[in-house]
């Protein structure tokens, strides 16, 4: 199965729907996790560089070895090819 990754801020979602998103209606988004889509909108209206800014410690924290620079530099790849930033 191919793995799949919110496409706002680019976190893996996983086997499940645990982490998707809600739609208005109440169906899960299967595009975009919990945190940054809830009931049919983006939980907060930020820019790409903020959202780059927000994602950085967790980035560090969940890939061990990695620095903040590394971290900024990667979501500077990743993030403008996501569905929400394209
Ligand atoms: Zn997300």
């Amino acid at each position: 199965m191919e793995e799949k990754y919110c496409q706002s801020c680019g976190m893996p979602m996983g086997d499940t729907d645990e982490m998707y998103g809600s739609n208005l209606d109440g169906s899960k988004n299967k595009d975009y996790c919990e945190y940054c889509y809830m009931n049919g909108k983006f939980t907060s209206d930020i820019s790409i560089e903020e959202m780059i800014e927000v994602c950085i410690p967790h980035v560090v924290n969940e890939k061990s070895g990695m620095s903040e620079n590394e971290a900024r530099e990667m979501m500077k790849e990743l993030l403008p090819k996501l569905k929400r930033w394209s």
